[in-house]
């Protein structure tokens, strides 16, 4: 691994800058008035191959990694509009889908993936399990050469932007115990499939949806991989989901800190800029190493997860995506005290944030799963539950 970026990855980089920059917090903010999405940029990114830059040349992809795609969400979060669906679609979906699909999923879905033109939902979170996936009971059973399934989901971002969700289910033979997943790509006009928005207070143009699953009729290669070897697949596709998360995280920091420090360099009110002060600059110095050390420790995760280190990944993926929670949230909050009363003014978008970057704290895993997740596997503490 090398701290130097190489020159393409610097030109992806100005890339995608160079795009965002066009759109910028401005338009994301529109559109979350009209209660519109950000699917001009979205489309505009998968035409410039910005969405599937980590998925397999051969199927319409970068043929990158996820170091690649994490830099692009960094980058689009910078300029103000991270798009939440690379963390879901192209990382999480494309990954399991590249890693462990038959060859006609992958030339099904990861072009279309890979080009933006199909968005693929993730599902695992259910109204009872919450944080316990052991707990899950969206259950599968065969029916002939069918699946039937039947389930409940909650907080599903984007399902009214994709065209299939893969769904984390159970099959009906490991109904109980330990979780024996298995993964099913559901498409969204599916018969007893249906789903509904959760009011939330997040400005943002993707929105949570709770999903019914009644006795939905999948033909058998909706199962994706292997009944018997879906935990391992499920654990493919949420080191990215981590990675991806620390990456908007940072990029949204990285956004907030930018504004703070044109504020503060701007604003006088004792006759020197309000930056001068202490008070306000130490926690903007503090805010820009919190950011700093969440990066690194995001892109020692993505070179780890990209070198095929899955494990030594898993660590650095809970641990960046920790780092980037707790330093974006700090980010936006710090910048939102640097505005003053402009911090909370709808015309500087500031206080819209707090949620947002607050809501990193908790998903795709909350910040007690993962402090669980590092006290047990790496300190070798005990579990208490
Ligand atoms: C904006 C947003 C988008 C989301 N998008 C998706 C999506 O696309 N797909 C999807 O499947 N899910 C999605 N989720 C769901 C998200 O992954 C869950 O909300 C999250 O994993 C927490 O689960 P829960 O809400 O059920 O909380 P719970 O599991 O009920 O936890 C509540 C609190 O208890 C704590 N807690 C639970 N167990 C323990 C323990 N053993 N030790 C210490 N503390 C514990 C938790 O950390 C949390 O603070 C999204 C959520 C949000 C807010």
């Amino acid at each position: 691994m090398s701290f130097i970026e190489s020159p393409e990855r610097q030109a992806l980089r100005r890339a995608v800058a160079e795009l965002a920059g066009r759109y910028g917090r401005e338009y994301v903010r529109r559109q979350v008035r009209k209660g519109e999405r950000l699917d001009e940029l979205w489309r505009e990114a998968g035409k410039l191959g910005l969405i599937g830059v980590n998925l397999p040349e051969r199927y319409g992809g970068g043929g990158g990694g996820m170091y690649d795609l994490s830099l692009v969400l960094e980058e689009f979060g910078a300029a103000g509009c991270p798009l939440l669906m690379m963390v879901v679609s192209p990382a999480i979906c494309g990954t399991i889908i590249a890693r462990y699909g038959t060859d006609a999923q992958r030339q099904r879905w990861l072009p279309d993936i890979a080009h933006g033109d199909a968005i693929m939902a993730f599902a695992i979170t259910e109204p009872d399990a919450g944080s316990n996936s052991h707990r899950l009971t969206t259950t599968a059973r065969r029916d002939g050469g069918d699946w039937i399934v039947s389930g409940r989901k909650v907080f599903i971002s984007g399902v009214d932007q994709a065209t299939a969700v893969l769904v984390v289910g159970r099959t009906e033979d490991a109904r109980t115990g330990r979780l024996k997943p298995a993964l099913f790509a559901v498409p969204i006009d599916a018969a007893g499939f249906e789903y509904r928005p959760v009011e939330m207070d997040l400005a943002m143009p993707d929105k949570q949806f709770l999903l019914f699953l009644d006795d939905v009729r999948l033909p058998g290669d909706a199962l994706i991989g292997d009944e018997d070897a879906a935990l391992m697949q499920l654990f493919a596709g949420l080191n990215p989901e981590r990675i991806m998360a620390a990456a908007s995280s940072t990029g949204i920091g990285r956004y907030a800190l930018d504004r703070a420090v044109t504020y503060a360099n701007g604003r006088s009110v004792w006759g020197t800029p309000i930056g001068a002060h202490q008070g306000l600059a130490h926690p903007l110095a503090q805010v820009k190493i919190e950011l700093e050390l969440a990066k690194l420790m995001m892109q020692k995760a993505a070179t780890l997860y990209d070198d095929g280190d899955d494990v030594a990944a898993g660590e650095s993926a809970n641990m960046a995506k920790y780092a980037a929670a707790e330093a974006s949230a700090r980010a936006v909050d710090q910048a939102v005290q640097v505005h003053g009363g402009n911090g909370l003014a709808s015309e500087y978008g500031l206080g819209a944030l707090l949620a947002v970057s607050r809501a990193a704290r908790i998903a795709p895993v909350s910040r007690e799963m993962i402090l669980n997740f590092v006290a047990q596997n790496t300190l070798g503490l005990p579990r208490s539950y």
